[in-house]
């Protein structure tokens, strides 16, 4: 007689029975896989395969190809904005925007983002002045860059921090009076709006990125979008070493070109774009129920009203919480989940920057955010139903975190 087929294997109870369930504790982790924070999500590989093909059969590889000039044209319709020029990351994006514009002496930009943000300020040999952001959207506080500017202020840099527009308004206001440029690091924006319309086109200019890691992945790329148009032609020569066309050189440059598999991947994945944002926002709609009873914990939301990726699904831990970040992290990577602290240090703690003459300022929000702040799972490795489950447990540990914490190593 042949032997009946094993059932099934039953999944983990999102709830456990008693602490011991707790994979930390010895019980099965709640998911067979691992779960990862940035972890690309793709188009269907054939479609991918179909366009890196079409660059190999024309042989047509880097140099401003059909397939960049077919990206820039998608994504500067998609962000409402006159230019739209293609890079190879957005932190030489950065760069050259900066340059492009000319900025001199002093950058005001937040501490809290990610160190790329200041490298590039400081890789020109300009100086980053770091200023504190905003609880609400994790933005720069405009009080902060009143506080801090200076006849040496030569720009801001903003960040819309996890695709939240950043006080765009205030910030423009500040950089018209002070006469000097806004730049917007949009690294996280992508598929995401403020006051009614796509970010992108706020500001002197925007650099996006288009990293394996962000929403919108071109392996490696990045987008700059502006609607001045002198600007746009400057970066479009300094992107190509100063090189307008054969046997001339108009000024300084860099090689900060798009190649055409980038292109090739950024499109694919922009076909399935606006998908995975709904994707993720079924997401962020899952953990939001789990998580709705949680103690001592806040779900970043969107801008009522505005577009948005979801692709940041971010956490904070209040000060009434049972647990600290710390365990919750030690707790998921034991189910199997990679979620992540950032940005810690804030980039005002970080070398070279702490060890700067006078020391780190004192910046309160980003120095508590760096303590509290979880980011969890998003794209296609995650169904909406798993995150669900992944909330549940979440939050059945915030429930038991009295019991849960006398189970773990002490807390600094
Ligand atoms: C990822 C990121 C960058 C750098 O982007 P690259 O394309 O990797 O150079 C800059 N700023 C922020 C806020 C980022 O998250």
């Amino acid at each position: 007689m042949p032997m009946p087929s094993p059932p099934a294997s039953t999944p983990v109870p999102a709830e456990p029975a008693r602490l011991e369930d707790l994979a930390l504790l010895g019980g099965p982790p709640l998911f067979d896989r691992m779960l990862y924070v940035g972890r690309p999500s793709m188009a269907p590989d054939a479609e991918v395969h179909a366009r890196i093909q079409s660059a190999l059969d024309r042989r047509w590889l880097t140099n401003d190809g059909p397939l960049v000039q077919e990206l820039e044209r998608r994504c500067g319709e998609r962000l409402q904005v006159p230019h739209c020029i293609a890079v190879n990351n957005a932190t030489l994006g950065l760069e050259v925007a900066l340059r492009a514009l000319g900025v001199q002496g002093e950058v005001l930009l937040p501490a809290f983002t990610f160190i790329g943000t200041a490298h590039a300020v400081q890789w020109l040999g300009l100086t980053p002045v770091f200023g504190d952001v905003c609880d609400a959207d994790h933005g720069l506080d405009p009080a902060e860059v009143e506080r801090r500017i200076t006849p040496a202020t030569g720009a801001i840099l903003a960040v819309h921090l996890w695709g939240r527009a950043c006080a765009v308004e205030a910030l423009e206001a500040i950089a018209r009076r002070h006469g000097i440029p806004l730049i917007l690091d949009a690294a996280h924006a992508m598929g995401c709006g403020h006051a009614g319309r796509p970010l992108g086109s706020r500001g002197t200019v925007e650099v996006f990125s288009l990293h394996a890691t962000k929403g919108l992945n071109a392996l490696e790329g990045g987008l700059i979008t502006t609607g001045d148009a002198a600007l746009a032609e400057r970066i479009r020569l300094m992107r190509n070493f100063g090189i307008p066309g054969e046997d001339q050189v108009r000024c300084v440059g860099t090689n900060a070109k798009m190649n055409e598999f980038s292109a090739a991947v950024g499109l694919a994945n922009l076909d399935h774009f606006d998908d995975l944002c709904v994707h993720n926002q079924q997401l962020h709609a899952a953990y939001g129920a789990a998580l709705a009873e949680a103690p001592g914990l806040r779900l970043m939301q969107p801008e009522p009203g505005q577009a948005f990726s979801h692709h940041y699904i971010v956490l904070e831990l209040l000060p009434t919480a049972t647990l600290h970040r710390d365990q919750l992290v030690s707790l998921l990577r034991a189910e199997n989940v990679y979620a992540r602290r950032y940005f810690r240090p804030g980039c005002h703690q970080a070398e070279p920057y702490r060890s700067r003459p006078g020391g780190p300022p004192v910046l309160p929000v980003t120095e508590r955010l760096g303590q509290t702040l979880l980011q969890l799972p998003s794209g296609l490795q995650i169904t909406p139903e798993e995150a669900h489950r992944l909330g549940r447990r979440l939050a059945w540990c915030l429930r038991h975190g009295d019991a849960v914490a006398t189970r773990l190593p002490r807390m600094a």
